[in-house]
């Protein structure tokens, strides 16, 4: 069985002090749990004051972005070994808004999947349509040109531990979530196209989270899905109680 995660996205949201605030909140209601992994991604401004923080509890640390070489003249850039020297374990790689905002391609995303896992850290790589692909039908060529592009030359190795969140555009931030069986139905697509890229057994192994409008009152159904492996929660994540109780999902028995 799949060990589940729920990440944090917190965007461009927090002071250094609301930050801290917000992790020592979290920390006081959630415990170790073997089935579930949960994960936070302030941003880089808070990345050091929350490895702090966190130690000693279940929260780890992602980064919602970063660059792919190691040093060099790239002024305001972030290499990932900064990252992991500021106590990452994680870094989110193609978020749709770095896609759509700041020209992220499947070929820099895959350089920064590449130099993350380089550097030791665990890429959360996003994928996902935009509303017009959809009503288009174009959903799974999309997202496999997405998959393909962003996973190129990475050694199955390198797969362990990797995780995808599948995003679907129309649903982040909208208050519109697919539905379970919409997710559902893309989730056993994208692993269906990491089997014929690796092997069943890499493809049984890697996470995919969806990412879209999660809060409390739709993560217990989503995670009743065998393909849905956690979330990827934007909004509902910037508040200690909506947060908490996502992480404390109910699995459907
Ligand atoms: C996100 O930022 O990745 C996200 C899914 O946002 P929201 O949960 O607010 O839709």
């Amino acid at each position: 069985m799949r060990r589940a995660v729920i990440a944090g996205n917190w965007k461009m949201f927090k002071t250094v002090k609301e930050a801290v605030a917000l992790v020592s909140e979290l920390k006081k209601s959630l415990t170790e749990a073997d089935d579930r992994e949960i994960i936070v991604a302030p941003p880089f401004t808070s990345l050091f004051p929350l490895s702090k923080e966190i130690k000693g509890s279940v929260i780890k640390l992602s980064a919602q972005d970063c660059f792919w070489e190691k040093e060099g003249a790239y002024t305001g850039q972030v290499s990932p070994l900064m990252l992991k020297d500021a106590g990452c374990s994680h870094v989110i790689i193609g978020h749709s808004e770095r896609r759509q905002y700041f020209a992220e391609t499947d070929e820099t995303v895959n350089r920064k999947a590449r130099a993350s896992l380089d550097a030791g850290l665990i890429p959360i790589m996003c994928i996902g349509e935009m509303l017009e692909e959809r009503e288009e039908g174009e959903t799974f060529a999309v997202l496999e040109t997405q998959l393909q592009g962003g996973m190129q030359d990475i050694p199955v190795k390198e797969t362990e531990g990797f995780i995808i969140a599948y995003e679907p555009v129309w649903a982040i931030g909208t208050g519109k979530t697919a539905t379970p069986e919409q997710a559902e139905e893309v989730h056993a697509f994208i692993r269906g196209r990491l089997e014929k890229a690796y092997s069943r057994t890499v493809a049984q192994g890697i996470r995919i989270l969806y990412g879209g409008s999660v809060k409390p009152e739709n993560i217990d159904a989503l995670m009743a899905k065998p393909d849905i492996d956690g979330a990827l929660v934007g909004g509902a994540s910037l508040k200690a109680d909506s947060f908490s109780r996502i992480c404390q999902f109910i699995r459907a028995c």
